[in-house]
């Protein structure tokens, strides 16, 4: 039974963050601790692609394309896969955005979609890393193919190499985190997400967490500054 923020309401959160910080992770333990439903457009595009590659439309099949150069998909095809996900945004245990919204653009559409819902969002929490450790954590990232557990090859290795601790199966480093993509995917954040930062700062709902040290001194940090708790 997940434990409840102190005033019982429902979480209803953004994490925001450059690639890499960890905002997957901290998804995961809030989720786990709070129950508020995890929406990651990075995992949806991932799955698509295991999925039913060979059976996607036009549209899906270039948002690969760019998924795997490191770029971003355009705003239209994500706003219509959260579209189509709607759901989320209305569980009433509440909802943790992971990698949405990550242009302007994106942002303002989500605003007018939680409108007609009449939903508000909490908070937005802003995960802040140095860029150099950022670098260090994708290139060293390991992630499971089968159960998409996360592993780290210097801070926070599997017992076998290259085998998942959790189900056996076999570790990848995702296309997208190597160090050309990886490169573009900076640039995407500098570019297009980081103004979310004044954005959200302006409507009064950012909150700034230092990603540094453990998943669990983030977590700590995240429940304490952030959720009260
Ligand atoms: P992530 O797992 O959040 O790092 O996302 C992996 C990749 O999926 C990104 O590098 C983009 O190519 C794509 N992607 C995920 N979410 C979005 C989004 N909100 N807008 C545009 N592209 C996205």
């Amino acid at each position: 039974m997940p434990a409840r923020i102190p005033n019982g309401k429902p979480l209803r959160l953004v994490l925001l963050g450059a690639p890499g910080v960890g905002k997957g992770t901290q998804a995961e333990m809030i989720h786990e601790r709070f129950g508020a439903c995890q929406l990651s457009t990075g995992d949806v595009f991932r799955d698509e692609k295991i999925s039913c590659e060979e059976n996607l439309s036009v549209t899906g099949r270039a948002a690969l394309d760019f998924m795997r150069r490191g770029a971003l998909v355009p705003d239209d095809t994500v706003l219509a896969i959260v579209t189509e996900r709607i759901r989320c945004l209305r569980c009433s245990g509440g909802f943790l955005l992971d990698g949405f919204p990550r242009t302007v653009a994106q942002a303002e559409a989500l605003e007018k979609l939680l409108q007609s819902e009449n939903i508000s969002l909490d908070a937005v929490i802003n995960y802040d890393l140095p860029l150099e450790k950022i670098i260090t954590r994708l290139s060293g990232r390991r992630t499971c193919a089968h159960c998409k557990a996360v592993y780290h090859l210097a801070s926070q290795p599997s017992q076998r190499p290259g085998v998942c601790d959790g189900c056996g199966a076999k570790l990848i480093q995702r296309e997208d985190d190597r160090p050309e993509s990886v490169q573009v995917r900076m640039a995407a954040y500098e570019q297009n997400t980081r103004p979310l930062i004044d954005f959200y700062a302006e409507r009064k709902l950012l909150r700034t967490v230092t990603a540094t040290g453990s998943p669990q001194e983030i977590f700590r940090r995240t429940c304490l500054g952030v959720l009260g708790v």
